[in-house]
């Protein structure tokens, strides 16, 4: 199953086709996505036999985020060896956690202004929670996760390396930071889920790539280590590390610049696209 947002509302997606969930659930789903998905056992029984009769077609600049309004965006640094060891960092014991502030996430087609500064590119697979949980157990991890879908860690460097001891958050979440879609996939839709391809290009070069299967903390491993301390929320996002590859640690560093457009892109979901003004 595959679920996005069209004009703030919940759809299901099938190739061009969209169905809202509200409309044809005769009202039983809401088309709020928090609502939403607190039930999202609920939600994929209706969608497995759901009449698409009523679909309408989209293009994806009609696309919101998969989960527009998520409560709380958790992020992790380093998960990527090469990527620590690019930073100048030992690869962690443990997650390393820092938040991107709600406000900065967008659908997938957007144009960013760029902030002052040293703003800079994080291709990521991104988890939506599903019905969320305390204290989730290691087996029941993946079925806290409603889906996988495609974001952009953007990361404004000076910010981010502020202070001492510099905070991570600030600097990632100016006005359309957090790019997420074009929509989310439910992970029995993989031939492996712990094994993802990506890709992100900016122009037309190829900048990052990589595979899930090379993290660190694996995506059930983050849903254990970060719901033993917060309750995760139905809607929530866990934005699951970049590999190597980003802009600040080229020679010479290399920043986004207006006019340049980037797309990431995950195998079996989709590609999002920033145009930087
Ligand atoms: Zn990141």
């Amino acid at each position: 199953m595959r679920f996005a947002t069209i004009d703030d509302r919940l759809v299901l997606v099938d190739r061009e086709w969209a169905l809202d969930v509200e409309k044809h659930s005769g009202g039983r789903f809401s088309a709020d996505v928090n609502t939403t998905l607190a039930r999202f056992g609920e939600l994929t029984a209706w969608a497995a036999g759901a009449d698409w009769a009523g679909a309408v077609t989209f293009t994806p600049e009609q696309l919101g985020a998969p989960s527009p309004r998520p409560r709380q965006v958790f992020a992790v640094a380093l998960n990527y060896r090469p990527h620590a060891a690019e930073a100048g960092f030992q690869a962690p014991d443990e997650p390393l956690l820092f938040t991107k502030f709600p406000t900065c996430i967008t659908g997938p087609i957007t144009e960013v202004t760029l902030p002052p500064g040293k703003p800079d590119w994080e291709i990521e697979v991104v988890a939506v929670i599903g019905a969320g949980g305390h204290r989730i157990a290691r087996a029941d991890a993946w079925d806290a996760v409603a889906g996988l879908t495609v974001g952009q860690d953007l990361s404004e460097r000076a910010v981010q390396s502020q202070g001492k001891p510099a905070q991570f958050s600030l600097g990632k979440s100016f006005p359309g930071f957090g790019p997420t879609g074009p929509f989310a996939v439910t992970t029995d839709e993989f031939d492996d889920r712990n094994d993802l391809a990506f890709e992100c290009h900016l122009g037309d070069e190829r900048v990052q790539h990589g595979r899930t299967s090379e993290m660190i903390f694996p995506i059930d491993e983050l849903v254990v280590k970060i719901s033993a301390v917060c309750p995760l929320l139905p809607g929530d996002l866990i934005f699951t590390g970049t590999p190597a590859g980003v802009g600040n640690r080229r020679e010479p560093p290399r920043y986004l610049q207006p006019g340049e457009v980037l797309v990431s892109r995950v195998d079996g979901i989709g590609e999002i696209r920033q145009t930087f003004v």
